[in-house]
């Protein structure tokens, strides 16, 4: 059975109308940018989101947004590299209902984003989401016999979050990296995109990436929460006996990010609250080690664990800690900051 669309597609105004206006960047703009909603319909614009990870390493990556809050919150994912049984868990540890999926965003298909046992176990009203590039993988893994939508670079809605993806290299596949903006509740109409609806506050997200090409750069610069990848310390790297062919494809431009890559990107992107480090080698890197990168830093730095979960993080917190609720692997993984 083929894809199921009812999008309705829209014209995107470009960004760089905006900016050759004069007015103020792409990210505060962007309320005005119309997209293309999602098939399950349902907004919850004006909700607050939390930002979580269930797990992130070689061995399997997952993240969460909760939207909304008491019975009517529903869920989205961000790949799902763990298996159904092992999400459901964590998710319980959470307080959260794996029922109350929404979406799943895949950034890429390796297996440790997304394994092939989630087929047919999402609620019947979520949604894939899978980059133009990746439908060939995804069909072979079975992604596209059920409800899943194509995205590229036009901005699209989910629940009434903003979504805006751009590719970076990776394994010659790419990897998408995401801004998810959390909109107000203010203005009427229908999807995000509706006139006075402003951007609250956004999430980035930017893992498997050998490097950050200036598209995605400018995609996720202040940003209030960026989860990115830091993937491995160099040293450890190259004195890891690991076979030279596999260094070489880490270290390259499409493999990996590097603990000191993830730090002068962050310095860049200028993150204002909070950085989660992301696939966090277990062989070629430590917590503490990749951390220490950002002590100092004017933002919180936080390890995603190997298997978490972290505890939830409220994107729109304003001041001190944002995790809400602890997870015992993230509470050691806190950098000492500013
Ligand atoms: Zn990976
Ligand atoms: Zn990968």
């Amino acid at each position: 059975m083929g894809a199921v669309r009812t999008v309705s597609e829209r014209v995107r105004v470009p960004e760089t109308l905006f900016e050759a206006a004069g007015l103020a960047s792409p990210l505060s703009r962007s309320a005005l940018l119309p997209v293309r909603r999602s098939g399950s319909g349902t907004d919850l614009r004006g909700a607050p989101v939390s930002f979580g990870v269930l797990g992130s390493s070689s061995s399997g990556n997952c993240s969460v947004l909760k939207v909304g809050v008491g019975k009517n919150y529903r869920l989205v994912l961000i790949d799902a590299g763990l298996s159904p049984l092992r999400t459901r868990r964590l998710l319980g540890e959470l307080g959260l209902d794996a029922g109350r999926i929404a979406a799943v965003l895949l950034t890429h298909l390796h297996r440790d984003h997304y394994k092939e046992t989630w087929g047919n176990k999402l609620p019947s009203d979520a949604w894939f989401w899978v980059h133009r590039k990746h439908r060939s993988a995804a069909k072979k893994a079975g992604v596209l016999y059920r409800r899943t939508e194509v995205f590229d670079d036009e901005p699209f809605d989910v629940l009434g979050l903003r979504v805006e993806s751009r590719l970076a290299p990776h394994d010659g596949m790419g990897s998408a990296v995401f801004r998810i903006d959390v909109m107000s509740g203010t203005g009427s109409g229908e999807g995000v995109g509706v006139a006075g609806a402003e951007r609250v506050c956004s999430l980035g997200y930017a893992t498997d990436l050998g490097c950050v090409p200036s598209e995605a750069e400018e995609l996720v610069r202040g940003v209030e929460v960026l989860a990115i990848e830091s993937n491995y310390c160099d040293r450890m790297q190259l004195e890891s006996g690991r076979h030279a062919f596999l260094i070489d494809r880490i270290m390259q431009d499409g493999g990996h990010l590097s603990n000191e890559q993830c730090a002068e990107a962050c310095a860049r992107l200028e993150p204002r609250r909070a950085v989660v480090l992301l696939h966090l080698s277990r062989q070629c890197n430590e917590p503490k080690r990749a951390l220490a990168y950002h002590a100092g830093a004017g933002y919180e730095a936080w390890a995603a664990p190997e298997v978490g979960p972290m505890g939830l993080m409220a994107l729109d917190a304003e001041g001190g800690s944002s995790v809400t609720s602890s997870g015992g692997a993230m509470a050691a993984g806190r950098a000492a900051s500013a």
